[in-house]
């Protein structure tokens, strides 16, 4: 396989960004080997700068869930830009995109569009602030919520703890502020409020965790921070940033039937272009500004054009059985694997069309301590085989996979045969 031009590109980069990307999981680091550079999608595949084709499952970490260059979504784009890209005052497309979200989501009665998943969480947490007068926020370990300073914490030594800042730049005091606790440990919560329960503003969760792995949750694990919360007047924060429009058009909220208090959006909502929103009660979102005093506000909140992928992408999401379809791909694809693997450690984690690749004895993998760091030298080997033979992966065993609309069962077809020789070539190593 030929990879000069990427190459090439990537030497270039590195004199103008830090590691030559503009976010650290492209630069490859985890798996070796230079970044390919893209130039160009359609449905499920990608081409690089060098001419190789892909079966894509990466998939631009999860927005889209049409696949590339969806025709619906850039004709759309194409008639809105006509029209201006920016206007910073109100459009009609934003009462749109919200009344296709609003009608078809009843986990939230209001939102707030802002630019990014991270962006989003930011104003989730603020609000939750502002709206309980409590300070301190609980998270979990292994849980992703974005580049918030507050939450790049991570677990220090003990059940309950104030973690370590997981970044240079993050102050003391403001990790202070911040709990952290083990996914799935009923125990660990509630040590969490008896020790600090009037200060506890919100519980924030991915209540899919897909970022450090995928670590299923119960549903009775999600059900009893609902409880908990509410008993003690603190915000369930369900950040959907990626299971919101994937799992079901209602996120995992839809999923488990569980209500939080605020849903946080990114991703899917976009339709590949960066929106953000954050949603929750009349009451709770009337804090927000001009209604409120907790302050958020944003140059490109809302952008026409962004809003215009949105609605298209989502009102394909809505197509009848579009989640069983994707669902039903999903177990072709990892049924299709399991049955050709060879490699005793190799497993699949799957909810709905979202995929993990793991390596380990465990039955479950429900906790950030249960990944053994050791397994990702087998990832590395798996992803560069494959890779060669055209399947595209987010670059890191710590990251999920996402199949689109666009996948066809001739893709995955391939893909089974890929994995097949790849992972028999993974027990000759
Ligand atoms: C991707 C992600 C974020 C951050 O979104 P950005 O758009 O990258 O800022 C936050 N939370 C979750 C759960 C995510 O998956």
């Amino acid at each position: 396989m030929q990879t000069s031009q990427s190459a090439r590109l990537f030497e270039k980069a590195k004199n103008y960004f830090p590691g030559g990307v503009n976010s650290p999981v492209r630069a490859f680091r985890s798996v070796g080997g230079n970044p390919l550079f893209i130039e160009r999608g359609k449905g499920s595949h990608i081409w690089d700068a060098d001419g190789n084709e892909y079966i894509d499952y990466c998939c631009s970490w999860g927005p889209l869930i049409l696949g590339h260059a969806n025709d619906e979504v850039l004709n759309a784009v194409e008639n809105t830009m006509r029209n201006g890209t920016s206007f910073g005052a109100p459009t009609r497309l934003e009462n749109e995109l919200a009344e296709l979200i609003l009608t078809f989501n009843s986990f939230i009665k209001k939102i707030r569009f802002v630019s990014s998943g991270t962006e989003a969480v930011m104003s989730a947490i603020r609000l939750a602030r502002g709206y309980t007068g409590r300070t301190k926020i609980l998270k979990f370990e292994g849980c992703y919520h974005g580049h918030v300073d507050s939450l790049l914490v991570k677990a220090g030594s003990g059940l309950v703890t104030f973690g370590n800042t997981s970044s240079a730049g993050v102050p003391e005091s403001f990790v202070n502020e911040t709990i952290t606790v083990p996914l799935n440990n009923k125990e660990a919560v509630l040590q969490a409020f008896e020790r600090f329960k009037d200060e506890i503003a919100c519980v924030i969760i991915e209540p899919i965790p897909a970022n450090n792995g995928l670590l299923l949750q119960g549903k009775a694990f999600l059900s009893f921070l609902r409880e908990v919360c509410t008993q003690h007047q603190s915000l369930l924060i369900f950040d959907e940033v990626i299971s919101g429009f994937r799992v079901s058009f209602c996120g995992a909220a839809g999923l488990y039937s569980i209500q939080p208090d605020i849903c946080t959006y990114g991703k899917i909502i976009g339709g590949g272009f960066p929106v953000g929103a954050y949603g929750a009660s009349q009451e709770i979102m009337s804090c927000v500004s001009p209604e409120g005093n907790v302050y958020q506000a944003g140059t490109l909140s809302g952008n026409p054009v962004a809003m215009t992928a949105g609605i298209a992408q989502l009102t394909q999401c809505l197509q009848p059985h579009f989640y069983r379809e994707l669902e039903e791909k999903t177990q072709y694809l990892v049924n299709g694997i399991m049955s050709v693997n060879s490699f005793p450690l190799f497993k699949l984690f799957t909810l709905g069309s979202i995929f993990w690749i793991a390596f380990t004895d465990k039955k479950n993998i429900t906790n950030a301590d249960d990944i053994d760091a050791n397994s990702m030298q087998y990832f590395k080997t798996l992803y560069q085989t494959l890779l060669k033979k055209g399947i595209y992966l987010g670059p890191s065993g710590y990251e999920v996979g996402f199949i689109s609309s666009a996948h066809t069962y001739d893709d995955l077809d391939k893909t089974i045969l890929a994995f097949k020789e790849a992972l028999k070539m993974l027990l000759i190593e």
